[in-house]
């Protein structure tokens, strides 16, 4: 069985992404598995494709394994992408999801709904010691609410509204979420990609 190294610690990424890849036979294993429990990599570049790509080498040159790493973030149209990149850390060093929601709310003050458009975005990559590379994008389109609304989810889901259920993803709860949203969305693209790279014989269909 091939092993991918997922460079992340969260154990919920790593259920995620695990359904995916473990229909190619592939086993995903933690930064902990291959002693990087405590390695920082720095997150320098200025798009998520550019920052999963520094975290998957990083980790695939230090291992020689096929690694794969995930960024995501909200962009918002009237304010030409921010936070984008800096998501995590819109409100500063010392952010929280609130101090980012309340300074979101602050920044779109008095726009009207017409202007208040926003994605979340979330690249995945993966890079394998030969150089071959794998870049699967997910993205879903919503509105920026005035106020929070929902008690589910995480970040800025009380604030991100999708027209189409008339819902804030915090309202929609993690099910109907985890359905349609840019990470749902972004696994679905990396399983396509990779069942190009593997051949389509390759899947193991009993999962
Ligand atoms: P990460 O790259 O998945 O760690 O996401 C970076 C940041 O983007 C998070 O800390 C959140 O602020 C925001 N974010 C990413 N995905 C979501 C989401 O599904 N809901 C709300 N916020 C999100």
């Amino acid at each position: 069985m091939e092993k991918y190294v997922l460079a992340s610690g969260n154990k919920h990424k790593l259920e995620e992404i695990n359904k995916i890849v473990e229909k190619f036979d592939i086993e995903l294993i933690m930064m902990s598995d291959v002693g990087l429990q405590n390695l920082e990599i720095i997150e320098d570049g200025d798009t998520f494709e550019e920052n999963s790509y520094i975290k998957a080498k990083t980790v695939c040159d230090l291992t020689n394994i096929p690694t794969i790493a995930d960024d995501s973030g909200l962009m918002v149209d009237y304010l030409d992408g921010a936070p984008g990149v800096y998501s995590a850390r819109y409100s500063g060093v010392n952010a929280t999801y609130e101090s980012n929601n309340m300074k979101l709310i602050s920044a779109l003050d008095s726009v009207e709904s017409s202007e208040r458009g926003a994605k979340f975005v979330t690249v995945i990559t993966v890079v394998f010691p030969n150089g071959d590379k794998i870049v699967a994008r997910g993205e879903i389109n919503g509105m920026i609410g005035t106020e929070l609304k929902g008690e589910a989810g995480f970040g800025y889901d009380p604030l991100f509204n999708v027209k189409e259920y008339n819902l804030s993803f915090a309202e929609m709860g993690s099910e109907l979420k985890n359905e349609i949203s840019h990470r749902a969305l972004a696994l679905k693209e990396l399983k396509k990609k990779l069942k190009k790279y593997y051949g389509e014989s390759n899947e193991n269909t009993n999962n």
